[in-house]
């Protein structure tokens, strides 16, 4: 039966779900000192996840998006998947990667049960890639991407967050890579996480202004199908790739919200930028507790709030998307 409904009659039928805090990129706009090891903090188990999983599919939960930090460090990655992919009503098992990892174990992934691949490229020219990541690996990251396609996934999504005065350049370049390419472009507008005030100020650049110019080039808007989520896709007749627009602060972007989140320790999240997270791991140690975890979940989803209040720059608990999976 599905119940995971909210006041609004908004359905959630998409986990994201954090499997580490850890990363090895340090993104200007999330780590930009890199991941700081804290010896306290243990990511929920193998068991912890199949457990998790069962209860959110028993309740209607169909897709699972993998995430991070960057969930391809954690050593025990494919298996993962194969607990995800195993789980009674679970139909998608999607990941989203830095893509460090995608070269080598594309293939390993799909055999394991991935359906989905979601790659951040926030440049496609190697020293910008290299300046926004902290990391020169421009080239493995787009081998990577090649070998997603080899290991038959037909599309790949790739993940953009576009910056004035860095990469905001490279919107002609990002266009021309997708003319002969069936790859999903998404823009991430930059989002106002507790820890970079002063980046979100020089860099913002609105998602808007991103799709006017799109408009003005020919491209179209598809028609948004029920439970899409909220990205916006735009199609052209002469490009094989589509453009998604992410727009956080776009009015309504929260009417569509599909999605619940739970962080690598635990906690579900209703809202990326929410202030607390309902605290799920004490029912996650023993299969008898399915029942108590789903009634958990049912009362922590009546307390879904209609929208975020990023706009009036209340950012929440979040310091940076890597703390409760982007
Ligand atoms: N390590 C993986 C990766 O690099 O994709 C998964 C985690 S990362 C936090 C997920 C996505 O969040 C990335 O595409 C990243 O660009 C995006 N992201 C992180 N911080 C952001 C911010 N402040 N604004 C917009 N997007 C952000």
């Amino acid at each position: 039966m599905f119940e995971l409904q909210d006041a609004f009659a908004r359905k959630f039928q998409y986990l994201r779900l954090s499997v580490t805090d850890v990363c090895n990129f340090k993104c200007q706009y999330c780590l930009p000192d890199g991941y700081r090891p804290d010896g306290r903090k243990s990511f929920l188990t193998l068991d912890e996840i199949r457990r998790l999983a069962r209860a959110f599919a028993a309740m209607g939960t169909s897709k699972v998006r993998i995430t991070g930090g960057e969930p391809s460090l954690r050593k025990d990655f494919t298996q993962i998947i194969e607990t995800l992919a195993a789980t009674p009503g679970i139909q998608k098992v999607a990941m989203t990667t830095n893509g460090y990892r995608m070269a080598k174990h594309a293939a390993d992934w799909r055999q394991a049960g991935l359906t989905a691949i979601n790659v951040s490229v926030d440049s496609l020219d190697p020293h910008m890639f290299h300046q926004i990541t902290g990391q020169n690996r421009f080239h493995e990251v787009m081998a990577g991407i090649d070998a997603a396609f080899v290991a038959g996934f037909e599309q790949v999504k790739v993940n953009a967050v576009l910056m004035r005065g860095l990469n905001d350049g490279d919107l002609d370049r990002f266009l021309a890579w997708i003319k002969d390419n069936p790859i999903q472009l998404r823009f991430i507008e930059l989002m106002q996480t507790g820890e970079m005030d002063e980046l979100f100020q020089r860099h913002h650049v609105r998602g808007a202004v991103i799709k006017a110019i799109l408009l003005q080039q020919g491209w179209q808007q598809k028609i948004r199908a029920h439970n899409d989520g909220p990205a916006e896709v735009f199609w052209h007749a002469d490009y094989q790739g589509e453009i998604g627009l992410i727009m956080p602060y776009a009015k309504d972007f929260c009417a569509s919200c599909n999605r619940l989140r739970v962080s690598s320790l635990g906690k579900l999240h209703l809202c990326l930028f929410g202030d607390y997270g309902v605290d799920l791991r004490d029912l996650l140690a023993d299969d008898h507790d399915q029942g108590a975890l789903q009634q958990r979940l049912r009362e922590a989803l009546a307390d879904k709030k209609a929208t975020h209040f990023l706009h009036e720059g209340h950012t929440g608990m979040t310091p940076h998307l890597a703390s409760i999976g982007g």
